[in-house]
This record gives structure tokens, C-alpha cells and sequence, in this order.
């Protein structure tokens, strides 16, 4: 009998997915709300409320195992799973993640440095908060934020009641705003038999607080790519994690501070397709099978381009050697994820190369150059 992996959230990452899993033998089941989720594209899709218990009933009879393409699916729903089949990873994993109070303390439990962080639940809170950690500071809420959404960025004293009018009525936390020199990101994968690996060390670029551009392996010491792989197996260990998992780092005057963690494959894992002996998809099953790791290794340097709103023209990037496509299947929506393209070279010359040209054919200087200007510098 085919052995069915199933999927809560059907975006591009479940469809990412199933389409690594397609090699391994392995069908998938996606459930999400939406009629027209991308992963339906590529493997069957069941429409409901993941509160929906009918459907819950249904997913878990269909399914061999369960596994998620998106972190705020409600904790009450993965428990009830949890307790039919096998979910991974394990709903406190998700817990945890989902809100940014708890995932701090972790952090800090773990002995891995973070910006400074108040809970705040009043605008005495807030105040009370600013006075002690000091500005700027970044209020957000504790939990469903993702791309820069539900936060406020406080610079002055007077910010505080415009902030609270935003924000205010929900969990918060305010954080110090660090002058981070880099953000970078790990992506740890580690297998119901305990097996772990990571990737190298990315660095990361925002536009309106959505990933932007990649850079693989990131252009640190191999120290720091030592202390953020450690933080990482830590971090997985404590959480008796299943499956890939992203870590987002600041580097802050040479420390790395950890931001939060993604409990699932990550936007800033996608150069893994082509750039890496085995993908971020595919490990993640594996993981979650139970079967070996693949090698995280990459394979020469990787950039990714993240497509947000549309889709710049298909054909002139294929044009591009080192270029590889990926076209979601999504309308175009401002803000929205629609697709990515990763570059790969055998050098860091050839890789600022390509970027060049791609950024010159598809007219995205603007987001390739920030990427060039690292690559050659060793830091
Ligand atoms: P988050 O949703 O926490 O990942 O925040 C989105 C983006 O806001 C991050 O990728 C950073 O660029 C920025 N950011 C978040 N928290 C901080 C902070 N404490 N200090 C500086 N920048 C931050």
C-alpha cells in the first residue's frame, strides 16, 4: 500500500514537497481552507477548516503520517491529530513556535543570546517596557505574525500610543531594535531516529519585511557557521524535533542573536533544490519516514531571488544558464509569494556573474545588488 504523507497548509511549500516526494514513492493528502491552495496543482486537496473536526476525521484516516506547510494551524487541531497518527513535528514543537513569548525563553533557557524582550500586555506594559529596554524597540504581536505583519517599529517616546492604537488588545512582546550587521538564518533537519544535519549557514535579505534574496553558504567565518549549526542541534534536541526547521539569526557586532525559528521548511531553504546534494523538501521526509538523512552539502554557491507580487518574465530568466525556475502556480497578489529562482555557480565570481545578468535581463537590479556586494568578501 502507497504510503501517504499529509499535509496541513497547502501553499508552495507542501507543493514543494510533494513534488520531492514524488521520487521517494510517497502520495500526499494537503488540507487547507482555500479552494485554490498551489499544492492542489500537485496532490490531492481536501478544502477545510483545520478546526473543521469531520475533515480532521477524514485527513487522519487518509494518512500515514502528518506534517506541516504552515506553523498557525491551531494547537487543539494537531493534538487531536496527534493522537491518531504520528505528526511531525510534535505539536509542542509547534507550540512553542507559535508564539514569539515562549520561543524566547527558549532561546534563553538554551543559553542562546536574543535581543533584549518584555511581555506587554497594557500600554503600562508598554511604557513601563520602553523605559527599561529603550529605543528603538519593535512591538509585535506574540503570535500569527509572519512577514513583518503584526509589528510596529517605535522610534521616539511619542511612538508609544500610536503603537498601542495599532497593536494593542492582543499578546505582545517589545523587543530592543538591534542593529543587526546581517541577518542570517540555519536550517536544521533532524530524523525520528534522532539522526541530525544542517545546511550552511544563509544570509538573508528583507524588502518590506519579506524575504528577498538568499545567499548560500553565507560569506561568515567558520566559527560563526560552527556556533550557529551548534545552536541549532541544540534547539532540535531540546524540542525532540522532527523534520527541517529554520533558525533566524542577527549578527550583532560579531555575536550571533537568535530572532525566532520557523517550525518547517523555510523560504531561505529553497536554493537546497538545486544547490545541495539533498533538498530541504526531501530531508524533511526523510525525516519524518524515518529513513537516512540526505547530505546537506552544497554544491558550489547559491543565490535565490524571491518573486513577491508577480512573476518577472519567464522566458528571459530561462535564458539565464544558471538559472532555475519556479513558478508556484499562484495569481498575483501584492505581497505575495508566486515564485523564486535560484542561481548556481561553481564560484563566487561566476555567481555575482550570473547575478548581474539577471538582474539586468529581468530588471531587478535593485534586488540582486545588495547580494553582489558580498560575495568576494570574506568576513
Ligand atoms: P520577524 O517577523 O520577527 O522575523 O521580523 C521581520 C523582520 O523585521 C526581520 O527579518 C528583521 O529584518 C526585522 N526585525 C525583527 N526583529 C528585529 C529586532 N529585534 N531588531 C532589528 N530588526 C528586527
Amino acid at each position: 500500500m502507497a504510503f501517504t504523507v499529509g499535509i496541513l497548509g497547502g501553499g508552495q511549500l507542501a507543493r514543494m514537497l510533494a513534488l520531492a516526494g514524488a521520487p521517494l514513492g510517497l502520495r500526499f493528502l494537503v488540507m487547507d481552507s482555500v479552494a485554490d491552495a498551489c499544492a492542489g496543482q500537485v496532490a490531492p486537496l481536501l478544502q477545510a477548516d483545520y478546526r473543521d473536526q469531520a475533515a480532521l476525521e477524514e485527513f487522519a484516516a487518509r494518512v500515514d503520517v502528518a506534517t506541516f506547510d504552515f506553523e498557525n494551524v491551531p494547537a487543539a487541531s494537531a493534538e487531536w491529530l496527534a493522537a491518531r497518527v504520528p505528526v511531525y513535528p510534535n505539536p509542542r514543537a509547534l507550540a512553542v513556535s507559535q508564539d514569539r513569548l515562549e520561543e524566547k525563553n527558549l532561546f534563553r533557557k538554551l543559553g542562546l543570546a536574543t535581543p533584549d524582550f518584555a511581555v506587554v500586555d497594557s500600554l503600562q506594559d508598554l511604557e513601563r517596557a520602553v523605559a527599561d529596554i529603550g529605543l528603538p524597540a519593535i512591538l509585535k504581536t506574540r503570535r500569527l505574525g509572519y512577514d513583518g505583519k503584526g509589528q510596529f517599529r517605535l522610534r521616539e517616546a511619542g511612538d508609544v500610543e500610536a503603537a498601542w492604537a495599532e497593536l494593542g488588545g492582543v499578546a505582545l512582546i517589545l523587543e530592543r531594535f538591534v542593529a543587526f550587521e546581517r541577518e542570517l538564518s540555519v536550517l536544521g533537519v533532524r530524523s525520528s531516529t534522532g539522526q541530525f544535519a544542517s545546511y550552511p549557514l544563509v544570509e538573508n535579505w528583507h524588502a518590506s519585511g519579506i524575504l528577498s534574496a538568499s545567499l548560500a553558504p553565507a560569506a561568515v567565518s567558520a566559527g560563526l557557521a560552527e556556533a550557529a549549526l551548534e545552536a541549532a542541534r541544540t534547539l532540535a534536541a531540546a524540542l525532540d524535533y522532527v523534520g527541517v526547521f529554520a533558525l533566524e539569526l542577527f549578527l550583532v557586532e560579531g555575536r550571533l542573536m537568535a530572532n525566532e525559528m520557523a517550525p518547517r521548511v523555510h523560504n531561505s531553504g529553497h536554493w537546497t533544490i538545486e544547490g545541495a546534494d539533498t533538498s530541504q523538501f526531501e530531508n524533511h521526509l526523510r525525516a519524518v519516514l524515518g529513513a537516512p538523512l540526505g547530505s546537506t552539502a552544497p554544491r558550489g554557491k547559491s543565490a535565490m531571488l524571491n518573486w513577491v507580487g508577480h512573476l518577472p518574465a519567464r522566458d528571459v530568466a530561462l535564458g539565464e544558464p544558471a538559472a532555475h525556475w519556479h513558478d508556484y502556480g499562484k495569481s498575483p497578489r501584492a505581497g505575495r509569494k508566486v515564485g523564486h529562482l535560484t542561481l548556481c555557480a561553481d564560484s563566487e565570481t561566476l555567481l555575482a556573474e550570473a547575478l548581474l545578468r539577471t538582474g539586468a535581463a529581468l530588471d531587478r537590479a535593485d534586488q540582486v545588488a545588495s547580494v553582489i556586494a558580498v560575495l568576494g568578501t570574506t568576513h
